[in-house]
């Protein structure tokens, strides 16, 4: 098995990380959990400390020194974010609580309202439920049907597969960049590009794209693209929904209240413009300081040497998980950061069990994707996924893990 790279210094990564300082069950911890959610640097954890420790105040509201401060911080936040997908235009940018939250805003403000009886929604099976159950949700208020695209054993998605389901009836198309549980990068923008063709939208879910894979709005020709800040090293509870600006416009907004509107009077209000009218109440202010605080962070690797390491970290426990008898899930080439596996005999829950008992921190389930793990006629699988401070070693304690695992449950002689 290779070491690490001398090109990329993970040592340096990994002392940034106050969680890995610790020991699990008396062993060092592995942390191979990261499509879950990241552990986070010291830079956002300082940067949640300054919001809540220092520049505490509403936004939006007051005059005083310590409202500017946080009016300042939440808006330079969604320009940084605007600048991380690309797009000038800041206002583009609305905060939700996370993926789920984005999605959701679009399927109830945009697509509920608009789509008739008749009209479909196109969608794969391999999308993960927060992608998944609004449109549901949009289909049984609107009469719409939802029209699914098979995934291929291999886990590989090709464009026609959705190309060929397009049609005048389609009004929107709604796919993940990257899968959670195949680690497939999806063809977005040629998906996108035929969407726009026979006048449907494109919803894309980044969640697990944005911290793996380049992601910018102009070369994906998508129409909304949502993602939150847990997976790319930032806080919990604060997402992003990009929309186009004529898109954005066009969402009737799902809450009502402070913040978002312009004039109120007793029978009816006016509201404020995007992205404004559409983040009612007090946002999560710290939150989105710790998202910008992220973004500059992950901004600060070395970005071709990152990928290349995570690119080694799953090779190699892709070779090893193989070696060890395990069937990997997904094989689609360029591949990321997620490897499914399962091991004959061993459920996924145990081998999860088993490995945290060694200090290794996997997931074994559904991964909240039950129509993809029924097309592939499977339970759940185990997944390992890997993040910017993984070195050999922990791939290594995954290996000893796992042989560990299929030793207790050899069948006895
Ligand atoms: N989509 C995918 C592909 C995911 O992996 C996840 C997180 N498990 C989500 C959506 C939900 O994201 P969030 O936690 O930001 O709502």
């Amino acid at each position: 098995m290779r070491p690490d790279a001398p090109s990329y210094d993970v040592a340096t990564v990994r002392a940034q990380f106050p969680a890995l300082a610790q020991t699990v069950h008396g062993k060092r911890l592995a942390y191979l959990d990261s499509a879950a959610t990241a552990l986070k640097p010291q830079a956002v954890l300082n940067a949640l400390a300054t919001a809540y420790g220092r520049d505490m105040a509403n936004v939006h509201r007051a005059v005083h020194e310590l409202a500017r401060r946080a009016t300042e911080g939440y808006e330079a936040a969604r320009a940084r974010v605007a600048r991380f997908l690309g797009v000038a235009d800041a206002s583009s940018v609305v905060f939700t609580r996370g993926t789920t939250e984005a999605l959701n805003l679009v399927a109830r403000g945009w697509a509920t309202p608009r789509l008739r009886e008749g009209d479909e929604i196109l969608l794969g099976e391999l999308e993960h439920h927060s992608n998944l159950v609004p449109w549901q949700m949009v289909a049984e208020a609107t009469g719409a049907r939802l029209v699914w695209v098979p995934v291929p054993v291999d886990g590989v998605v090709r464009a026609e597969d959705y190309l060929e389901r397009l049609g005048a009836r389609t009004k929107l198309v709604a796919l993940t960049h990257v899968s959670n549980v195949l680690g497939t990068v999806l063809p977005v923008a040629e998906i996108a590009r035929g969407a726009r063709a026979v006048g449907a939208i494109t919803v894309v879910d980044g969640a697990q794209a944005v911290p793996h894979v380049p992601v910018d709005m102009t070369a994906l020709g998508c129409d909304f693209y949502a993602f939150g800040a847990h997976k790319l090293y930032g806080p919990t509870g604060i997402g992003v929904l990009w929309g186009r600006r004529e898109r954005l416009d066009e969402i009737v907004p799902q809450q009502g209240g402070g913040e978002m509107i312009s004039i109120v009077e007793r029978e009816a209000s006016r509201f404020k413009e995007v992205p404004h009218r559409l983040e009612a109440g007090t946002p999560h202010i710290a939150g989105a300081l710790g998202l910008h605080a992220a973004l500059d962070w992950y901004a600060g690797l070395d970005q071709a040497a990152l990928h290349a390491h995570e690119a080694r970290r799953l090779a190699e426990a892709t070779v090893g998980v193989e070696a060890l008898g395990g069937r990997v899930i997904g094989a689609a080439p360029g591949k990321v950061a997620a490897l499914s596996f399962v091991m004959e005999g061993i459920h996924p829950h145990d081998l999860g069990t088993i490995l945290d008992h060694e200090g290794v921190a996997i997931r074994g389930g559904h991964h909240c994707a039950e129509p993809l793990m029924d097309a592939l006629d499977l339970e759940g699988t185990a997944r390992a996924s890997f993040g910017a401070y993984n070195d050999h070693e922990d791939v290594a304690a995954l290996l000893r893990g796992l042989e560990r695992a299929r030793a207790l449950f050899a069948p006895s002689p």
